[in-house]
Formats: C-alpha cells, structure tokens, sequence
C-alpha cells in the first residue's frame, strides 16, 4: 500500500527512537558525533554542518512529501534559493519568472552576474514566451506558482518539457503552494525549492528552506557540498519545528484554502476592490491550469483597490484581525502593502496589498475586510 499524502505528512521521518521508544522525535543538539581514531564514523555522523539526526528526519520528510528522492534542508528558503542557483557554472544562462519573489531577483540582479551567470526575466505564465526564450542555451528554468505576489499560475508539465528539450533543468518554488496542493516533481520539476519559514513551519516562528531533488544525482551532491562548505545549514532546533509542522501541514492547509475562498469570494464582489487576484476564481487567468496541477488554490491572494496606494494604505491601517507584516502560512492573517517593502526598486502596483488568509473564522475575516473598505468605493 502506497500511503497518501496525509499518512505520509504524519508518518515520513517518524520512527520513534530506537534508544527510548519516544515518539516525539528526539533533538539532537551536538555539534560534534564521537569516531575512531582514524576518523572512523560511527553512528554515519561526524560534525553537525554536514548532516546530523534531526536534520535527516525532515529531509526524510521533505523528500516523501515531495516525491523525490533527496531533499536538503537550508537555513532559509533564500540559504536553498541560493545554494541552488550557485551550482549552475559560469556562463549559464538562467530563466527567472517576471513576477518572482523579491530576494531571488536581488540575488540574480546582484549576485549571480558576479559569477558569470546570466539572469533573465520570462512571464512562466506563457509557456509560448518560455519557448521562445529557450532558443539560445538555457541551463535552469525557475518557476514559481502560483507567484509572489500576482499569484500567476505555471504550466509545470509545459514547462518542463520545453526545458528538456532544450537539455535544461525546471526548478520550482513550492513555497505558495505546498506540496499539499502541488507536486512540482510529479509533473516533470527536476527540484523543488521551499520556503519552509512558510506554511512548513506554519507558525510564524521558524526560519527555513529547502531543496528537493527528483534524482538523488550529481546535482544533489554538488548543492549538498555546497551546504556543508559555505555553512548555509538549519538548526536542529529549526529542523524539529518544522518537521512538527509537516505534522499538520495537510490539516492547516485544507483550512488556509477554505478561508481563502471565502474572503476572496467577498472581495471580488466588493465596490471598493479593482481586481483579486486568486486562482480559485474561474475570472483568473491562470484558473484552468490551476484546477489541473493543484488541488485546492491556496491561501495567498492579493487586491488591488479602486482608489489607488491611498485607499490600499487606508484599508491596511484600518483592518484589525489582519496584521501589517511580511511574510506568510502562519496561523494569523497578515497584509502587505508589497511596494513599500520591496526595497529601493519597487515592481508591485502601488494600489495592491498581499494577503495572507489564516486560520480565524472566515466569517470575521470577511467581516474585518468589510469594516476596512468602507467608504472606500
Ligand atoms: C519567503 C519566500 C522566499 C524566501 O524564503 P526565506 O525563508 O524568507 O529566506 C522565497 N520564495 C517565496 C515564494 C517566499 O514566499
């Protein structure tokens, strides 16, 4: 019997411990692990920089829940995005989508030309501009779906077949979706990149990433020495909150979406709002993909407001239940006003805040929302 994802999210790297019969997973804190006096391993462990117990249990996890074969947890999903993209070689040439993340532009922006590597820009929305953008040699393809913060949806399979056939590698940043929703590797992705400070961790008090490879390869080993060398390594402390947050992951997320639908429902049908921009309503351009390679749409949506910057500020500072803060997946709603913390290049319009829709009731999520447009139409 093949476990479904809910069984795998409770079990994958579970095994109670051998020493005590816990069933809450040890933490194993040291730094050092005893070996011979030749260096002889003992227990397969040696410094904690390079691998220790906790760390692989939530790789264990990391990688059933993904599908692949491999994963390695990192220190922040910006400490993965960047031992991934550091692989690549001088010379190489990488696609990045046009609506991204905001860390992973500044580190193509600034840091990978440094080392030779090309960085360009492709709406991954359209898979024919993607297509087009592959005619000269590409090495990596980086998705991100559904996207920060205009929830742009990929076509994963699409777009995997048009980066094979150009002898490329697809990556995808997971972190929106969770692979409760999306399993990037299941539809062609050759790696999977998390922000596991996100829904992972799932409380807002966990700073983490992840790699999650299809093939246990050389590629794997390149990022893997990478990590060990330059340090980029998650706590243990860090690695057992999020494998208890892998726990609940499907649990949490079945209500984030839930939540979602209602709030997003209510805003498209708001005077005061212009546009929401949600996969789950079938007015989104990317709905039909969407409905194809998720299960549900998530719980990240963002509105942009007919009264411009001033009535988004306005709404931001009025609503209560909803904090003003970044970051996203926990279990209390946030709003973002995006452009005023994208740093000195802002890309998001200035009338669009980002939301992200916790675990409260809907009903006084909607009710919160209604108290802060009003007037604002
Ligand atoms: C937060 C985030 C990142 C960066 O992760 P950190 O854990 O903050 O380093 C990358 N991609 C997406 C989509 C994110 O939301």
């Amino acid at each position: 019997m093949t476990p479904r994802f809910e069984t795998l999210a409770v079990h994958a790297g579970a095994e109670s411990d051998p020493l005590t019969g816990a069933v809450a997973p040890p933490i194993h804190l040291s730094t050092t692990f005893r070996h011979g006096p030749a260096a002889e391993r003992i227990a397969g462990y040696e410094y904690q920089r390079e691998g220790n117990p906790t760390q692989d249990r939530l790789e264990t996890a990391l990688a059933a829940l993904e599908g692949g074969e491999a994963a390695l947890a990192y220190a922040s999903g910006m400490a993965a995005a960047a031992g991934l993209l550091e692989t690549l070689p001088a010379g190489a040439r990488v696609l990045l989508p046009d609506d991204c993340y905001s860390g992973v532009r500044y580190l193509a922006d600034e840091f990978l030309p440094q080392r030779g590597v090309a960085a360009e820009y492709v709406d991954m929305s359209d898979a024919a501009a993607v297509e087009a953008a592959c005619a000269a040699p590409v090495a990596l393809v980086w998705a991100e779906t559904p996207s920060n913060p205009l929830l742009k949806v990929a076509d994963l399979a699409a777009l995997a077949r048009i980066a094979h056939a150009r002898g490329a590698l697809l990556a995808c940043d997971n972190t929106f979706a969770t692979p409760v929703l999306q399993r990037p590797i299941g539809l062609g992705a050759d790696v999977v990149m998390h922000s596991a400070t996100k829904y992972f961790g799932g409380h807002s008090d966990v700073l983490g990433g992840a790699l999650v490879f299809a093939r246990r390869d050389a590629w794997f080993e390149a990022a893997r020495h990478r990590r060990h060398v330059t340090g980029a390594v998650l706590a243990p402390f860090s690695a057992w909150l999020l494998l208890r947050g892998c726990r609940s992951l499907a649990a949490r997320m079945a209500m984030h979406c839930a939540n979602a639908r209602v709030l997003a429902t209510f805003l498209a049908a708001h005077p005061a709002v212009a546009r929401v921009h949600w996969p789950g309503l079938p007015s989104h351009p990317g709905h039909a993909v969407a409905a194809r390679q998720m299960k549900d749409f998530g719980a990240m949506l963002s509105v942009q407001l007919r009264g411009g910057r001033e009535a988004a500020l306005a709404a931001a500072g009025r609503l209560r239940l909803f904090t003003n803060a970044t970051s996203l997946g926990g279990c209390e709603s946030l709003v973002e006003h995006r452009a005023s913390v994208e740093g000195p290049r802002p890309v998001s319009p200035q009338d669009l805040l980002r939301i992200s829709v916790g675990l409260e009731h809907p009903d006084d999520l909607v009710a919160d929302w209604a108290q802060a447009l009003d007037g604002l139409a």
